[in-house]
């Protein structure tokens, strides 16, 4: 078995030669900016079960009674904690720094956090949502969250908020158990996953479906090189290589859907091998 050492240095090698790397993020990545995750050994499930059970009637509730959903909202605390004060952390930096170097394509992310946004990714999509914005389930236009106006319409008993386009009662963006992924977001993920040669997976258990379908879906294609090849060569298939960033094993290390993991911390490891990327793409 390699150490962690070689397995930085072959990550930095495959991410400085890859054409199109993305990267795939969950709880863990922001685990070290103070956020519990949900499945680790401090995860908020992993502690309270029963807050997993509950958090399956959350969409339902919306649909039901969009009114009674906002008001327990507004009232009630978040299980993630502040997460409006909470700030990136050096894991969070490392994927802006391969971003502005011209290696890293999308990050693509399950964390509401917006973290990736502060840290300054400019390419984010936030797979199932933001905490900082709204979302029309009708006609799936986007708002920025503003407190102030919603603490007004609780004062002048005007919940749930309605939608400026449609008039559909809204949500907050999170997308909750039973909710779809948001069309948009669903479709520009599987372009992703169909475009990249790389894929870097930090900090995710990896079992939350649909996101865990696009490694998947990954591994069981491969890659044409660009360009027409003469007609006597045959085709080339290359395959897209799979890193995983994580504290412990998932199901797509055991089932060898990733080429390798590297096992620890996001923050530790994540700026080790940014600094190795840059280093070898500057010598290019
Ligand atoms: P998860 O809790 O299921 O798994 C997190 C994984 O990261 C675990 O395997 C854990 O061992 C690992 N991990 C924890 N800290 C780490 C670190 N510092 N470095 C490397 N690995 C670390 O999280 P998930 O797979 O993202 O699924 C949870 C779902 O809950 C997501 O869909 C997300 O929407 C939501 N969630 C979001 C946040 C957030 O926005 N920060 C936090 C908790 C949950
Ligand atoms: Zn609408």
């Amino acid at each position: 078995m390699l150490n962690v050492e070689s397995l930085i240095e072959r990550a930095a090698n495959d991410v400085a030669k890859s054409r199109y790397a993305i990267a795939l993020t969950g709880a863990g990545m922001s685990t070290e900016s103070g956020i519990p995750d949900f499945r680790g050994p401090n995860g908020i499930w992993t502690k309270n079960p029963e807050a997993e059970r509950l958090a399956y009637q959350t969409y339902y509730k919306f649909q039901r009674n969009p009114k009674e959903y906002w008001e327990q909202m507004i009232t009630g605390r978040s299980l993630l904690g502040d997460l409006v004060n909470a700030q990136p952390n050096p894991g969070h930096y490392a994927l802006t720094k391969l971003e502005q170097i011209e290696v890293l394509r999308c990050v693509l992310t399950q964390n509401i956090d917006g973290l990736h946004v502060k840290a300054g990714n400019k390419r984010v999509l936030e797979y199932h949502g933001s905490v900082h914005k709204l979302r029309c389930p009708s006609c799936g236009a986007r708002f920025e969250r503003d407190d102030k106006q919603l603490l007004e319409l609780v004062a002048k008993g005007q919940l749930p908020p309605l939608c400026k386009q449609c008039r559909s009662p809204i949500k907050d963006d999170i997308v909750h158990f039973n909710e779809p992924i948001p069309a948009d977001v669903a479709q520009e993920s599987l372009e992703e996953t169909a475009r990249c040669d790389l894929m870097l997976i930090c900090g995710t258990s990896a079992v939350i479906y649909p996101f865990a379908q696009l490694p998947r879906l990954a591994r069981q294609r491969s890659i044409k090189p660009r360009g027409k090849a003469p007609f006597s060569m045959p085709e080339v298939e290359v395959g897209v290589t799979i890193i995983e960033v994580n504290a412990e094993p998932t199901p797509l290390t055991a089932e060898g859907v990733s080429d390798y993991l590297i096992r620890g911390k996001t923050a530790e490891l994540l700026p080790l091998i940014a600094d190795k990327v840059e280093a070898l793409v500057s010598r290019k």
